[in-house]
């Protein structure tokens, strides 16, 4: 009984040797069959591939030769069609008794009872078809077709060096692959987006599948699992891994592959089959692939992704190959797809090729998807496995606003799209027109309309949308960007260049808010052991606090860059005053030191909070002879209100802002501030949005800060606005609250012609 490896090695030995001969492809296509056919004692082996679309027979041993480069088969036409179309293995005892077969006379087969034939893969499409048949009507043996499995690997690569099948054909792709599908998921970034997609982690493209020498390669990929291994160790060790939640799960799943002996010893048979560890590792996956797909159960699905991650993981660590597709850089439109990324990978992309991203988690208010909506690219995520169902390069279409994504549209999708684009541009020149519009409300009320933003290129923004200002400048951008800790004088030339560009409107700076899903791998947690819970743990402010010399060098840059100037500054996630009077004692320290050295000072200095802890709510008097501002980041308040990870998927859709929890807290707020001289506003993302908006004008809001492509509709929003009549109707639902807040408030805004999508 042959061995798996030994029948593949068998072939793969003298398939080397085909490879290596000097005669033309045609020749060597000629001697693989025989030597296949011989090895696996096989009365037929023939080798389909694809051209013009269609499946050619190449070459045949036992099959009529006068049938080679005549039979020719549709994608998805008889055995052959369909192995490739559903890029699966089919080995039947009784060929004619399959539903998809088709007899060809030509060819002579009606003498053959079994048929074996695997897809020939490349760059994840069938290119062709390799099939063996018996005149005995049996089941080949599982070791035989993995044998061909394997040899399927090797003739990919023969094909294209031999360039049987080139990139073109690869393109045209037959009906059945290219078929277009519509995935969907959830809105994160609103807008339509057109590109190619383009892998975070991009695949690699398996140039050479046979071992020269398999020692070699068996050492090579005990090394990679080496290092894989010690990833995974400090990954799972790392705070902010698997940002997006589940981490339980995930953490245990994917240590549990990368100890997995099974695992590498299927690589290390698949090494002494003849293949070379990369070829091994994606033969091995290959495998698991098709087993799993005879399963059903999603969960199960979900750990074969984790799998195929490791597994990519392995690949690029044994090839060398470990860059993200940020660094091999973007060469046209592109929608960048991903399990989850990180603020500071999303901000290595081109911006100007960069056009959507499509994430399989993914929440609205995780720090890469403000960083997302904030560069104006729109973003779906929870699209379960994108990264299955979408090849490289595959021509998508991104729908922000109904939260799906079209992969390999047809035409009349591509008109529509563009039509809807066409409209959106016209939509977004009708909201130019309010960018020297004020908001003031139908009874007269001034809506201070800001934008956030953390990019030195954001703030061009506030003279195009026309905002007041910056109400929240994310200062930690710049240090998530860096390499290294930004030092003081480039910090102070950041806040210069923003006060300069901003021309007089205010700008409030908020000061570092490092941890939670924005961790620095230069700044590790010195408190010796890792954040099981980052977003409640050390960062902003308490780090800020702790970390010598990081506040003081941002106070010394922040009261520089704004010299002759008002300055804002506003420090992050305060539980506590005690932590508001510590943070300006810092302030206060170097300015003092810069007083004492006769610097230019700023003109005046106003100090705020972001009220995005909610004890801190319950210390309001406290507050109100300390601080001149107060913004409410409503992104980590609800986090914490709902105890709900903000940046975990699973729970992404699960509370509304529109709540009556929420609603009636910052009610609560906005009426401890009542009557103090304490500018109260928002500055999380629910601000954007036009019914959260309408309901926070309501509780007494008056100025809004959020992200630049909201500022003109929400501007138009507040012209539309009557804020005696929204405040009425606010108290009478907290007081009564309906059913759903979200609906009764959208039901209101119809009848009184407010527009709130
Ligand atoms: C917030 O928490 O609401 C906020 C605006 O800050 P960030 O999103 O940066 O945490
Ligand atoms: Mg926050």
């Amino acid at each position: 009984m042959p061995t798996a490896a030994n029948s593949a090695r068998t072939i793969l030995t003298s398939l080397h040797e085909v490879m290596a001969a000097r005669t033309h492809a045609q020749a060597k296509l000629n001697q693989v069959v025989e030597t296949i056919g011989e090895a696996l004692d096989s009365e037929v082996c023939s080798i389909y591939l694809l051209r013009g679309g269609m499946l050619e027979l190449y070459a045949t041993r036992g099959l009529n030769q006068a049938a080679v480069h005549v039979t020719r088969l549709g994608v998805g036409e008889g055995l052959t069609g369909t192995i490739a179309q559903n890029i699966e293995t089919l080995n039947l005892d009784e060929a004619a008794k399959h539903p998809e077969f088709q007899f060809r006379p030509e060819t002579g087969e009606d003498k053959f009872h079994s048929f074996a034939g695997v897809p020939i893969v490349r760059r994840e499409r069938a290119v062709g078809v390799l099939a063996v048949q018996h005149v005995d009507p049996r089941r080949y043996e599982d070791v035989e077709i993995e044998a061909l499995q394997t040899t399927a690997m090797v003739l990919a690569e023969l094909i294209h060096n031999a360039e049987l099948v080139d990139a073109e054909e690869l393109d045209r792709l037959p009906e059945a692959q290219s078929g277009q599908l519509v995935i969907d998921g959830m809105e994160l970034v609103k807008g339509l987006a057109s590109g190619n997609a383009v892998f975070h982690q991009p695949r690699i493209q398996i140039e050479q599948t046979v071992a020269e020498d398999i020692e070699a390669e068996r050492q090579r990929v005990y090394l990679a699992f080496d290092r894989m291994r010690e990833q995974i160790d400090h990954m799972t060790g790392q705070a902010d891994f698997g940002v997006g939640g589940e981490h339980e799960t995930v953490l245990a799943t994917y240590k549990m592959f990368a100890y997995d002996e099974g695992w590498s010893r299927r690589i290390n048979e698949a090494i002494d089959s003849g293949l070379t560890a990369e070829a091994a590792i994606e033969r091995v996956q290959q495998h698991t692939r098709m087993r799993m797909r005879e399963i059903s159960d999603p969960l199960l699905q979900d750990r074969m992704h984790d799998l195929e991650d490791l597994s990519n993981r392995l690949i690029r660590i044994v090839s060398g190959q470990l860059g993200t597709a940020a660094q091999t850089g973007l060469r046209g439109d592109s929608i960048l797809l991903a399990k989850n990324l990180g603020p500071a990978e999303l901000l290595e992309y081109d911006k100007r090729r960069l056009k959507g991203v499509v994430l399989e988690e993914g929440s609205a208010t995780a720090h890469v998807v403000i960083v997302a909506r904030a560069m104006g690219i729109p973003v779906v995520g929870r699209v379960r496995n994108v990264r299955g169902l979408v090849r490289e390069g595959d021509h998508m279409l991104l729908d922000g606003d109904g939260a799906s994504v079209t992969v390999r549209p047809a035409q009349g999708q591509i008109s529509a799209f563009e039509a809807r684009f066409a409209r959106n541009k016209e939509k977004q020149a009708g909201y130019a027109k309010l960018r020297d519009v004020e908001p003031i409300t139908r009874d007269g009320q001034r809506i201070e309309v800001m934008m956030n933003a953390g990019l030195r290129d954001d703030v061009g923004m506030v003279s195009v949308t026309g905002a007041d200002g910056i109400g929240l400048y994310r200062t930690e951008f710049q240090f998530l960007v860096s390499a290294a800790l930004p030092a003081r004088e480039r910090q102070m030339r950041l806040y210069r260049e923003v006060l300069d560009a901003a021309a007089g409107k205010k700008v409030i700076f908020r000061t570092v808010d490092i941890g939670g899903d924005k961790s620095l791998p230069y700044l590790v947690n010195e408190t010796g052991r890792e954040d099981e819970n980052p977003a409640m743990g050390w960062r902003a402010l308490r780090l800020a606090l702790e970390r010598e010399g990081l506040l003081k060098a941002q106070a010394r840059a922040l009261l520089e860059g704004a010299a002759g100037r008002e300055l804002n500054v506003m420090f992050p996630m305060v539980s506590e005053p005690w932590e508001f009077d510590a943070a300006k004692e810092v302030f206060d320290k170097q300015l003092k030191y810069l007083r004492q050295r006769k610097h230019q000072l700023p003109t005046s200095i106003r100090y705020g909070v972001m009220l995005e802890v909610p004890s801190l709510a319950e210390t309001l008097d406290l507050l109100m002879e300390r601080v001149s501002f107060i913004s409410i980041g409503t992104n980590d308040l609800t986090q914490f209100l709902f105890a709900a990870d903000r940046a975990n998927p699973m729970l992404a859709s699960r509370y509304d802002w529109l709540s009556i929890s929420i609603m009636r807290f910052l009610s609560r707020v906005t009426k401890g501030v009542e009557g103090h001289k304490v500018d109260l506003g928002v500055c999380g993302e629910m601000g954007g949005r036009r019914l959260e908006a309408l309901a926070l004008i309501g509780l007494g809001i008056r100025r809004l800060s959020i992200t630049p492509a909201a500022v003109a509709p929400i501007k138009e929003l507040v012209c539309n606005v009557d804020t005696a009549d929204i405040t009425a109707a606010m108290d009478g639902w907290l007081a009564n609250p309906p059913v759903s807040l979200r609906k009764t408030l959208q039901e209101w805004a119809q009848a009184r012609g407010i527009e709130t999508d």
